[in-house]
């Protein structure tokens, strides 16, 4: 059987053309050499290729786990209710849990998160604060001059790769959206477009692009602030040469390329927030792509290259206002990035308890943060076994949304996307990440008028499947 134009959940690119072959059964191989494990997986890159052959890997979660700390905590298989029930328990005694709710899973199952967190009185946080929060609040600070993928495939001719390293992070942006692709000014697509990245790393980006801007480490905001100078008629310091590395001639260049283009879009990547000057830098930014205007038409913006980071921010402003890092302690939504987001809470030690949905924290905790989640009790949500699943107290088997289960999605360019199912999901007791967050809803309200550890005196929304 063949599935077209499947949406791949491998990254924020959600590239739509995706062609799932299914070979016998699901389950056996196509052949020895090829471990495709009954899914043959056209049109997708690599990334797109690893997501969705993990729902038929041998190495996936498929049974509940529970640590047992009378056997030297080791892990053993345990019924999907007294997992549950477990999970419930050491979240209803939690004085206050942290949820953290990874960018794989659907806005569905994050809106189910959320509301868990509000009830706890916990702080619900996502892959937003440990990777793109600084260009959220930079957008919150400065707003946007933005566009949807598709106008700027059509429209521009030029591409700004700011801190940016598509080429692995989101492998086909370029060829889908940004780059390759024929528009309205770029009849022979590649030729008739260029591409400037500014990056102080040598990336296999950099290497395809026209132009290289080779800057310091650390000085995107003083590059921003000369070009911006020039662009109001005026010279910068000339020190600025020396803190960014790059001559003034050079930055009259680049100006000269952008104020000529028909169309520009200026792509945010992880770099320019996660340098000096964070937030601020990706507020400059904005002011830079907005002054542009004035002379051709020019947009910016973010290249999340998780795929559903952006659905939290919509998720969670949509119902509390505030776009992560959510502290529900008080009863109400407060937000303060930089007390109430997952790192500074784990550094400070401010929890007593986690769930991790889909979490993949691993890769980006610093040592001392993963020292401490390690010693709190901890419910985890996975699909693939990882450090987080190792030391977690209970181990639920996740279900891949959007591949086994149908939901929202967020592009890079914040589209909403709607992604159909094209598997059921392998479990009977649970259908998705939003049922198993439901199922884990209604354990806590059970105990929580059996164990009266809580007052719950939250303003509960009583909405569907909750
Ligand atoms: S670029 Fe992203 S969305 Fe597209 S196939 Fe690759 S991983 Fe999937």
């Amino acid at each position: 059987m063949t599935t077209r134009n499947v949406i791949c959940p491998g990254c924020g690119a959600c590239c739509d053309d995706i062609r799932i072959d299914f070979i016998g059964n699901g389950n056996a191989k196509e052949n020895e050499n090829e471990d495709s494990h009954g899914l043959i997986i056209k049109n997708a890159c690599k990334m797109g290729h690893a997501k969705f052959l993990q729902a038929t890997s041998d190495q996936r979660i498929r049974v509940p786990l529970i640590r047992d700390h009378q056997d030297r905590g080791k892990s053993r298989k345990a019924s999907w209710e007294e997992a549950l029930e477990k999970a419930g328990r050491i979240l209803a005694i939690a004085r206050r849990p942290l949820i953290f709710l990874g960018s794989d899973i659907t806005c569905e199952a994050m809106q189910a998160g959320l509301l868990l967190g509000e009830y706890l009185g916990g702080v619900v946080d996502s892959g937003t604060s440990i990777s793109d929060g600084p260009t959220v609040m930079g957008i919150q600070e400065a707003g946007q001059v933005g566009a949807t993928a598709g106008q700027s495939k059509i429209r521009s001719d030029l591409a700004v790769y700011w801190g940016a390293n598509p080429l692995e992070s989101m492998p086909r942006h370029m060829s889908r959206y940004a780059v390759y692709p024929r528009g309205h000014w770029t009849r022979r697509g590649r030729f008739d477009r260029t591409v400037i990245t500014i990056d102080p790393r040598k990336s296999i980006t950099a290497e395809n692009s026209d132009l290289h801007i080779r800057l310091k480490p650390n000085t995107d905001y003083e590059l921003m602030s000369a070009l911006l100078t020039l662009l109001h008629g005026r010279s910068p310091h000339p020190s600025v040469e020396n803190v960014t590395g790059i001559s003034i001639d050079q930055m009259n260049e680049i100006l000269e390329i952008m104020k000529g283009c028909n169309c520009g879009v200026i792509y945010l990547g992880s770099g320019i927030a996660s340098c000096n000057g964070k937030h601020r830098n990706v507020e400059l930014a904005l002011h830079l792509a907005a002054e542009l205007n004035e002379f051709t038409k020019f947009v910016i913006g973010p290249l999340s290259s998780n795929c559903n980071t952006g659905g939290f921010n919509q998720t969670a402003s949509a119902l509390y206002g505030f776009p992560f890092g959510l502290d529900f302690s008080r009863g109400y939504p407060r937000y303060n990035p930089g007390e109430y987001t997952t790192v500074n809470l784990l550094r400070e030690r401010d929890i007593d308890a986690a769930l991790l949905v889909s979490s993949n924290l691993d890769a980006h905790l610093p040592a001392t943060c993963a020292e401490y989640l390690a010693k709190v009790p901890t419910v985890c949500i996975d699909v693939i076994p990882g450090p987080m699943t190792q030391f977690a107290d209970v181990v639920l088997p996740g279900v891949i949304d959007a591949i086994e289960c149908e939901g929202t999605l967020h592009r890079f360019d914040g589209v909403c996307i709607y992604s159909k199912s094209i598997m059921d999901s392998p479990f009977s007791f649970a259908a998705s990440n939003e049922h198993i967050l439901n199922q884990l809803f209604d354990v806590l309200l059970n105990l929580g008028v059996v164990s009266g550890q809580k007052q719950y005196q939250y303003n509960y929304r009583a909405l569907p499947n909750c």
